[in-house]
């Protein structure tokens, strides 16, 4: 098998069983690095001559080897997708699951048929509507609740598919991740929060602060960063504090106090009238 100078020294024996032993010879081609030629004898019971069971080229603990084989399917990453690339969804996508087939649609004579109708006249309604007059669905209309329910897509978002999408948004902007941890409050109680619609609103939502590290992004509720609007609040400038006058009025004092009074001390380097004439 092997062309003339590519086999080395004989490096080592493996017992297989009885009578049965593989013996390992270096490899010396330039592109097998690290391989071995290994050849498996055996003799038979009794026998006198050892046979030749099997030589082949096989890795060894260092060699080089080629990276495992990936189907293409499985090959493409998040963010790979350029502008004008197309990626089509497989039929048994687990991510997906049919919109409103109709299969399960009641017989024609029960009542829940009779609504089923009544609600398709009213969707239809709204749709002439809307169609009139270009506005987005109202929330909580008819046709918001249809388009809601899969009513007017093929498919929709499989409850693996929903889990799926919860999981990966939550490990990347949830309570877990480091800037949750240390952020001062979270986003369910932050004003850039926009809701979602649809039961995934229950623990997410869609950060629109433009300074924040999760601006259009969805955001678990529980995520949180030091932008949140509650989080700082600017402090008010100082007020002066008023001045301390109790009183706006004047106040009379007399100049000689009436000497009978005994409320107020005579004034005691007051000149005596009497010193002048003793
Ligand atoms: S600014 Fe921060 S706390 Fe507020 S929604 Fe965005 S990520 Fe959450």
């Amino acid at each position: 098998m092997a062309a003339p100078g590519e086999v080395g020294e004989h490096v080592g024996l493996v017992s297989e069983g009885d009578r049965v032993v593989t013996h390992y010879f270096e490899c010396k081609e330039p592109g097998y690095k690290g391989w071995r030629w290994a050849v498996t004898v055996a003799r038979a019971s009794r026998a006198k001559i050892v046979t030749l069971d099997e030589a082949v080229l096989l890795p060894g603990t260092d060699a080089l080897l080629a990276p495992e084989w990936v189907p293409w399917s499985e090959r493409l990453r998040p963010g790979d997708m350029g502008p004008g690339d197309l990626l089509p969804t497989e039929a048994e996508d687990l991510r997906l699951e049919p919109g409103y087939s109709g299969e399960d649609e009641p017989l024609p004579s029960s009542v829940a048929s009779e609504m089923s109708e009544e609600m398709a006249d009213l969707v239809d309604a709204e749709d002439a509507e809307l169609t009139t007059r270009p506005e987005t669905t109202r929330r909580g209309s008819i046709a918001a609740l249809a388009e809601e329910l899969g009513m007017r897509r093929a498919r929709v978002l499989s409850r693996y598919g929903l889990h799926a999408a919860a999981d990966r948004w939550d490990e990347t902007f949830g309570a877990k991740t480091p800037m949750a941890q240390a952020a001062p409050a979270s986003c369910v109680t932050c004003a850039f929060l926009v809701p979602l619609a649809g039961s995934l609103r229950q623990a997410f939502g869609v950060c629109a602060n433009e300074f924040g590290p999760a601006d259009g992004h969805v955001v678990s509720l529980s995520y949180g960063c030091g932008g949140h609007s509650e989080a700082a609040v600017m402090p008010k400038p100082p007020k002066p504090a008023p001045h301390a006058l109790d009183t706006m009025q004047v106040d009379e004092y007399p100049l000689r106090p009436a000497r009978d009074s005994g409320s107020v001390p005579a004034e005691p380097d007051a000149p005596s009238e009497d010193l002048g004439h003793s």
